[in-house]
């Protein structure tokens, strides 16, 4: 380039002596040097108009002639383009080769921008979403998934766990929703059809609850009859004495296991919210507290502490039932002469409702599992001390229902926290109308 720029200036130079010395025999120096000057003016704004000609006319052909300084530059934008042109072409196969594999998809996708507006959608989107092809684009995506649920999951912005809802376009199609966050906060919304899914987890559901529901008649007759035998038991020769009593600890443990397996289809199949209300926890807490005293009888100590002043809103069966199986809980893993603490207090902008112990606490591997069904630290230990295996899954499932979630803090020998984090939206000032526990 140096070297182009040397030329260039000596063109320049050429051209002002040039004018110089055919203004010399006039005495018109400075006459000769502005018509070299304007001369080479000339020149570079010909060359202008002439990239400006090709630049804007035609710019896919080859560029206007030119030697020099010019000619360097016309070379350069046309190499610069033709990459340009190449790297396009690349990307747009590249487009086309991933919006035909989305297209194949058997689920939706749909392409958003930041502002939520519908970029791309395959056609799977047509027909489970019922998206119209061109139609719909730049349409804000809750202008067409309307359902109160879907808005709620796309403007909060946590797409951690997926969302499931029906087909906005048929009922009877179960989708379920992913969002998932990239680039410049733009977004991808993919549904899948999760119906045959959906139906068989229905079916389970409904074959738990009917066993159980079918379980209890006889179950109760049985009890009935086992507790009016045991009530004779000093009629009856001692084993069969020993024999029932074991009957009518066993028939009771099937009781609570039935009860248990109903409550958990219960709050699985319903939606839940129907009897929230206000519910006094200072009230709440103590009487726990006196069921927890009766199931400890005496081997530990049970204390109330409520630093919070606000009622909980939400369902007071639920709650207690939360509560209690806390509570239970760590009347029966302790061990004997610990302490159990059952408290309300603030936590951040909501609170907190606590179960302490200092018993023997729980192996770290153990805490990600502890809310499945029927998972057990000690199988044994849980079954002697009337354990259902249940109480857990209860627990989060009524958490789940009131916004809440459960944290879990336990070292082997440290003892064991329960705690169940509630939002503050789910708290309130008032005491009018606070459900009595
Ligand atoms: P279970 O009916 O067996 O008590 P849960 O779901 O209520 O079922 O509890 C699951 C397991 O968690 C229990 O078997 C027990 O091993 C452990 N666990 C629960 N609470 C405590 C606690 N406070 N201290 C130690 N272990 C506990």
């Amino acid at each position: 380039m140096g070297r182009l720029w040397r030329r260039e200036f000596g063109r320049l130079a050429t051209l002002v002596a040039a004018g110089a010395l055919v203004g010399w025999p006039f005495s018109a120096i400075p006459i000769g040097i502005a018509a070299g000057l304007l001369f080479c003016l000339a020149f570079h704004l010909r060359q202008l108009h002439a990239l400006h000609q090709w630049l804007t006319l035609r710019p896919q052909e080859e560029p206007p002639a030119a030697s020099g300084l010019w000619g360097e530059l016309f070379d350069r934008l046309y190499r610069y383009q033709k990459r340009q042109r190449l790297t396009q072409q690349r990307l747009r196969a590249t487009l086309q080769r991933i919006q035909e594999s989305s297209e194949a998809m058997r689920d939706s996708v749909v392409m958003l921008d930041r502002h939520g507006d519908l970029e791309w959608w395959n056609s799977a989107a047509e027909r489970m979403l019922g998206l119209k092809p061109q139609l719909d684009r730049g349409q804000h995506i809750t202008n067409l998934l309307r359902d109160p649920r879907f808005v709620d999951y796309f403007h909060g912005r946590d797409y951690r766990e997926p969302l499931t809802l029906p087909s906005p376009i048929d009922e009877s199609l179960i989708l379920q929703f992913q969002i998932t966050l990239y680039g410049d906060d733009e977004r991808l919304v993919m549904a899948r059809d999760i119906t045959r899914l959906h139906r068989l987890e229905q079916m389970r559901r409904d074959f738990v609850a009917n066993v159980s529901h079918e379980l209890r008649t006889p179950l109760t007759v049985l009890a009935g009859y086992l507790e009016t035998y045991t009530d004779m038991a000093g009629q009856l020769p001692p084993r069969m004495g020993r024999g029932l009593s074991q009957m009518k600890a066993q028939t009771d443990r099937m009781q609570n296991l039935v009860n248990d397996l109903l409550l958990l289809s219960r709050l699985e199949i319903d939606q839940g919210g129907r009897d929230d209300a206000p519910l006094a926890m200072g009230e709440l807490l103590e009487s726990v507290q006196n069921d927890a005293v009766a199931l400890s009888e005496g081997r530990q100590s049970i204390r109330v502490e409520v630093e919070e002043s606000r009622a909980l809103f939400g369902s007071e069966q639920e709650i207690r039932s939360t509560l209690s199986n806390l509570a239970f809980n760590a009347v029966r893993y302790a061990g004997e002469g610990r302490h159990i603490v059952l408290r309300w207090r603030p936590h951040g902008e909501g609170a907190c409702l606590e179960v302490e112990d200092d018993g023997e606490g729980i192996d770290p591997v153990h805490l990600p599992r502890l809310t499945e069904r029927f998972y057990r630290v000690d199988k044994g230990r849980s079954t002697a001390t009337g354990g259902t295996g249940l109480g857990l899954a209860i627990v989060k499932h009524v958490l789940l229902r009131h916004d809440a979630r459960l944290e879990i803090d336990s070292r082997p020998g440290r003892g064991a926290t329960f705690r169940c984090l509630f939002p503050a939206e789910r708290l309130r000032h008032t005491t009018d109308n606070v459900q009595p526990a």
